[in-house]
């Protein structure tokens, strides 16, 4: 059995590492010459690390994570403390630590294990066509390529999605722009061990300790779309936007380095109620797009990735049959995980903003105890629970 993917991102890497895992034959066509993630860093949550793991990057994994111990929100303007607590009852409630990791170290680690020469850069699929024999990918510089089945793990702007789904799919603006990058840790700004969030106003200020004495950081803000705003004007924008907020906020802001800071107009997609289509599969955001507010778009990549690999492994029926399995296992998981963060966004983002103050008041009372049950729940959905 021979797959070919679509893609080389989180989501394509981690299905071509699963099938391979299983001795199917695999090859993987990434539409650029050097793949250039978005965002700077990723919290991968438990769930995440557990299919990572099973696929046999545990310990290379391990050496890229941060050592986020506890979990903090600050008010925003004296950024004094509203709450704070261990991770701790949530690990040990799932068995395995959450790893915040740079992205492009994220990417190196799942090309060095796939293999980097197994990887075909510059092959942007435009369409593909299936008969009940195989399935054909065309790409843009007229070559083509044949396999038994077809996983898009083209992203979010897949362009073989609409094979699947038989429409067009549109992308739905969130309502916010997140800014994002890296910085050396500085202890004046937020402890090293923290996941730190300033909120107020429908806004966020986070910092979360990656590998290399690094703060992966973020900002949110609710805007509208199409700003002329770029990397040229992103420390400005974030003076303006972040006026009288705390001083470990403006330190942060003047530490930031605004060539490699991320500005990026947040989207999702409505659910689907077909991941797949005869031999083809969607995988990753090309399969589901969610805002990432809980953090849970490439931890759900990776679950598909498993769950692909194990229905073509565990079933004896076809191809199709086992596509169709994958399909009836992610549906649900994937539309609660997408309107899971719909939902946490538009609270975090002020949609409306009685709700926002009033879930400010609820952190000042807050143990952990609630967040921490919010957070398992989700984890523990996945495939390795
Ligand atoms: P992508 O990463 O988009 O990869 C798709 C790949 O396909 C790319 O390499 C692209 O070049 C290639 N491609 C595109 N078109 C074609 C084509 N026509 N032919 C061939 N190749 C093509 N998730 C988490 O789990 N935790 C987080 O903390 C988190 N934080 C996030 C923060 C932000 C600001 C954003 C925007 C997202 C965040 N996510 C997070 C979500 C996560 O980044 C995505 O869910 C994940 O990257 C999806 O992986 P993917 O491989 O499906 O898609």
């Amino acid at each position: 059995m021979k797959a070919i993917v679509m893609g080389g991102g989180i989501g394509g890497m981690c299905a071509a590492i699963a099938l391979r895992r299983f001795g199917i034959e695999t090859a993987v066509y990434e539409a650029v010459k050097e793949i250039k993630p978005v965002g700077a860093a990723i919290s991968i949550w438990p769930n995440g690390v557990k299919c990572l793991n099973y696929l046999g990057m545990k310990e290379s994994l391990r050496a890229l994570g941060g050592p986020m111990h506890y979990m903090a929100y600050n008010e925003y303007q004296q950024g004094q403390t509203l709450t704070r607590f261990s991770m701790d009852p949530l690990i040990k409630s799932v068995g395995e630590r959450p790893y915040p990791v740079a992205r492009a170290e994220l990417q190196a680690m799942l090309l060095d294990s796939y293999g980097r020469d197994a990887v075909q850069f510059g092959k942007r699929v435009t369409a593909v066509e299936q008969s009940t024999s195989g399935v054909t990918a065309f790409f843009e510089d007229g070559s083509e390529a044949h396999g038994d089945l077809l996983i898009a793990a083209d992203g979010t702007h897949s362009v073989v999605r609409q094979h699947v789904l038989g429409y067009q799919a549109e992308r739905r603006y969130a309502g916010y722009v997140n800014w994002n990058g890296l910085v050396e840790i500085d202890e004046s700004i937020a402890p090293a061990d923290q996941w730190t969030t300033f909120v107020g106003e429908g806004k966020r200020v986070s910092l979360m300790p990656v590998s290399g004495n690094r703060f992966y950081f973020f900002f949110d803000v609710p805007l509208p779309q199409g700003l002329a705003e770029d990397r040229s004007t992103v420390r400005a924008d974030l003076q303006r936007y972040f006026s009288g907020w705390a001083p470990q906020v403006q330190q942060l802001i003047a530490s930031i380095n605004p060539g490699t800071t991320n500005r990026i107009e947040i989207h999702d997609i409505e659910p689907f109620m077909s991941l797949v289509k005869g031999r083809v599969a969607l995988l990753g955001d090309a399969a589901h797009s969610t805002t990432p507010d809980i953090g849970q778009g490439g931890c759900a990549a990776m679950e598909d990735a498993v769950v692909l690999a194990t229905a073509l492994q565990t079933h004896s029926l076809g191809i199709e049959d086992a596509l169709l399995r994958y399909q009836q296992k992610r549906v649900g998981r994937v539309t609660d995980l997408v309107l899971k963060a719909r939902k946490r966004c538009d609270v975090t983002h002020g949609k409306e903003m009685a709700v926002t103050e009033q879930w400010y008041q609820e952190l000042k009372l807050e143990t952990g105890e609630r967040i921490l049950a919010g957070m398992c729940e989700t984890i523990l959905g996945g495939p390795l629970e």
